[in-house]
């Protein structure tokens, strides 16, 4: 199948783009890298009449690294990001699982983020670093939102027709980290995956979104550590969906032992 026509405008700057997002409304999209959407598009799974290409809006790209909070701009390619020097080893380590280099190197943080695919590594890693998305409108201005706010469900984010995802806020992830998933061949998706940092418990590619374990969090700030009982409340908390790749409770099975794993790395 083919893309059905669609026209295309090229702004060059984030007033231009919120402008023809103001203008078009749920008419039009935003392209970032094009991995998920150019697919959406050549399926018809997506027909908008307007693709807003975000290439050459200077504001959206790049990252500041170095400080205690890092700033990554919505247009930021995840192989930027994993040339740095200054990038986390909890970010390079789930960054690594993100399909192959040639779609990291097309693919951008805020679209993966505003894609919202529930086995993706940015909105799990957004869920488990509490970060903050800011977004922005020609009308409203900005809001500032956190992750858990943000991530709505499956291809579903808070992000009205004519905002942009401007870019991704967090305290810098240091110290000890856990971060493992399972995907059928290296570069696929995760068929379910899971992160630890500072006490904070994040399971993705099971359910609907990525999803933290509050119970797990509680065992582990009791004093409760790595083991069958860990595990056992894991399984008791995922949600886990059935699909084409694997059951329910194959994801509930090998989450718990996955969030056994992330612990004990993180402890
Ligand atoms: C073969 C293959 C394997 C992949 N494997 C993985 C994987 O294992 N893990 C993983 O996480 N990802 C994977 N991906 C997805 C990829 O890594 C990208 O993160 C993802 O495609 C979205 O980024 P993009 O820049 O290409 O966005 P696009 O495809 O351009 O856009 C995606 C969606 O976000 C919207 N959008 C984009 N930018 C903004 C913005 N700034 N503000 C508001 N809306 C915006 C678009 O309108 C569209 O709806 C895979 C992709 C392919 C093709």
């Amino acid at each position: 199948m083919k893309p059905a026509p669609v026209a295309y405008r090229r702004p060059e700057s984030l007033d231009e783009a919120l402008a023809d997002l103001a203008e078009l409304g749920d008419r039009a999209r935003p392209l970032a890298g094009g991995q998920s959407l150019v697919p959406l598009l050549a399926l018809r799974l997506a027909q908008p009449e307007v693709l807003v290409g975000l290439e050459r809006v200077a504001e959206l790209r790049g990252a500041d690294l170095d400080g205690d909070r890092l700033e990554i701009r919505a247009m930021t390619r995840e192989a930027e990001l994993e040339r740095s020097a200054a990038l986390p080893p909890l970010l390079g380590a789930a960054l690594g699982h993100v399909g192959h280099f040639q779609i990291r190197s097309r693919g951008t943080v805020g679209g993966s983020l505003a894609h919202m695919d529930p086995a993706a590594e940015w909105p799990a890693l957004a869920l488990l670093l509490d970060a903050t998305l800011t977004v922005a409108s020609a009308r409203r201005g900005r809001r500032r939102l956190p992750a858990a706010s943000f991530i709505l469900g499956p291809l579903t984010t808070a992000l009205e027709p004519d905002e942009l995802l401007e870019a991704v806020t967090m305290a810098r992830p240091d110290g000890r980290f856990g971060f493992a998933e399972v995907e059928r061949r290296s570069g696929d998706f995760a068929l379910v995956g899971a992160g630890c940092h500072r006490g904070r418990v994040v399971v993705f590619a099971a359910g609907p979104r990525p999803q933290r374990l509050p119970g797990v969090e509680a065992f582990l700030r009791d004093g409760g550590a790595p083991g069958p009982e860990l595990q056992r409340r894991a399984h008791a908390e995922i949600e886990a969906r059935d699909d084409l790749h694997a059951s329910a409770a194959y994801r509930r099975q090998v989450g718990a032992r996955l969030v056994d794993q992330v612990v004990a790395a993180a402890s």
